[in-house]
């Protein structure tokens, strides 16, 4: 996603980073290479010569805080423009509440339905499901089978023109869930009727929040769609869908952002799990390929707790069987893996898909086939034989074909994290903290 915007912006970076005087000469190069790249993505010219302006006059009036040299200090400038580019921070509360889904025809407003349901799902909530899109003739039956994908009830009643009638009659049905997704209808462009309808909508159903849903490929055009329908009905959240499938992202979210309307989350693939959640400092560090060292970190202290483990030692130390039966049991607290990795500034290494393929049953499991092995086989799994094999699936209740899968997934695991480790100096969460942080 947003491939080209990254590695530009990251160039830049890398450049600035490679001079021996940070000097005007050098900001000014550096502010060029942003211009170009930004331009490239379809950020409107205003908005790039707002942040242009701002990063010359910072890099060169401000005084780096201290114990940061200029180098840092100029790198932490840009980084903290990109993140104002990108708007403000719209919390998602995860508690009852009913969101109308509005946005034109073929935005992905069905999709993203599905998606946030799955989204809210995930979280633990009943969620609940009405198809109000009277517009377009298929859109119950692609919402039913969303749906029905992940076990989430939706209501609708294909062939009924009445919006209204049908979330009055749906809202009954679905008493029990927690959270309420409306997807509305999407028409060809903004017009009259489709105002005085989710205006109808939202009274009826008292709704807790308006979300819109914007194709990315609209780049800075989105900034009209999204004023529009913020103006008509107060949007208070939009989602922009297919960052995956276009090189204008960057336009959108700051065009989006210019409007004052905050960007919940971004939409990256057809799947039902393609929605990312969307935070402008997360995003520009990923971008950046610093990773969000923040909220990894704040997530595996709370994860950790007072259990000891470092993630820097896990990565530079040596990995046993041991270290791992303590990482699954974090990692149970943190979240997804392919999530928690995601938020690791880990340009250039590929994780395998195996490694994100343990499910929450199987960390389970693997964790009771542990406890069948000895102190010497945890500390040194390479000893683990044939016989061993055998020893440790009677122990454990399981079948050596179990136990050969864990062994099989700790030494993904242990291949993944010496590619963290050839990345040598590259990777150290406590100098890109300090490089980062406050
Ligand atoms: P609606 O008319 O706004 O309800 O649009 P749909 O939900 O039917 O989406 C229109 C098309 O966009 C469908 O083919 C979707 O699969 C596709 N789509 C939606 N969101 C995304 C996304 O984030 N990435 C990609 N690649 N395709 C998407």
């Amino acid at each position: 996603m947003l491939d080209r915007l990254g590695t530009g912006l990251k160039d830049a970076m890398k450049k600035l980073a490679g001079k021996t005087v940070i000097d005007k000469a050098a900001v000014d190069e550096l502010v060029k290479d942003l211009q170009r790249v930004l331009l490239q993505s379809d950020v409107n010219v205003k908005l790039v010569m707002g942040l242009s302006k701002a990063i010359k006059s910072r890099a060169l009036e401000e005084e780096p805080p201290k114990g940061m040299s200029v180098r840092e200090h100029v790198l932490r400038i840009v980084y903290q423009e990109l993140v104002n580019l990108m708007g403000k921070d719209v919390t998602v509360t995860l508690g009852p509440q009913t969101i109308l889904m509005a946005g034109l025809q073929g935005s992905g407003k069905t999709t993203t339905t599905g998606k946030l349901a799955r989204f809210f799902q995930r979280k633990g909530l009943r969620v609940g499901v009405i198809c109000a899109d009277v517009f377009r003739p298929g859109a119950y039956d692609q919402l039913k089978t969303l749906c029905n994908k992940i076990n989430v009830p939706c209501y609708g009643e294909p062939g009924e023109t009445d919006a209204v009638k049908i979330v009055q009659n749906g809202i009954p049905e679905l008493k029990n869930s927690e959270v309420l997704l409306i997807d509305t209808q999407g028409r060809h462009a903004l017009e009259n009727e489709l105002i005085d309808e989710i205006i109808a909508l939202n009274e009826l159903t008292k709704a807790t929040h308006r979300w819109l849903v914007i194709d990315a490929a609209l780049g800075q055009q989105a900034r009209e769609q999204a004023a529009r329908f913020h103006e008509a009905i107060n949007i208070d959240g939009v989602i922009i869908t297919k960052m995956d499938g276009t090189a204008k992202g960057g336009g959108a979210l700051s065009a989006v952002a210019e409007t004052g309307s905050g960007i919940v989350f971004i939409g990256s693939g057809e799947t039902i799990e393609d929605l990312e959640r969307f935070d402008p400092d997360s995003f520009i560090s990923r971008l950046l390929g610093m990773g969000d060292l923040h909220s990894l970190i704040e997530r595996a202290e709370e994860a950790i707790g007072d259990q000891e483990i470092d993630v820097n030692a896990m990565m530079k130390g040596k990995f046993t069987l041991r270290d791992m039966y303590k990482q699954l049991e974090s990692l149970k607290k943190m979240g997804p893996l392919k999530q928690v990795m995601s938020m690791l500034p880990l340009g250039g290494v590929e994780i395998p898909q195996d490694a994100y393929d343990v499910t929450g049953k199987k960390m389970e499991r693997y964790k009771i086939i542990m406890d069948s092995m000895t102190s010497e086989e945890l500390d040194n799994p390479s000893m683990i034989s044939g016989s061993r094999v055998q020893r440790i699936s009677l122990g454990a209740g399981a079948t050596p074909e179990e136990v050969r899968e864990l062994l099989k997934y700790y030494k993904t695991m242990q291949r993944t994290l010496k590619g963290f480790r050839g990345m040598g100096g590259k990777f150290n969460m406590q100098r890109m903290m300090k490089k980062f942080g406050g």
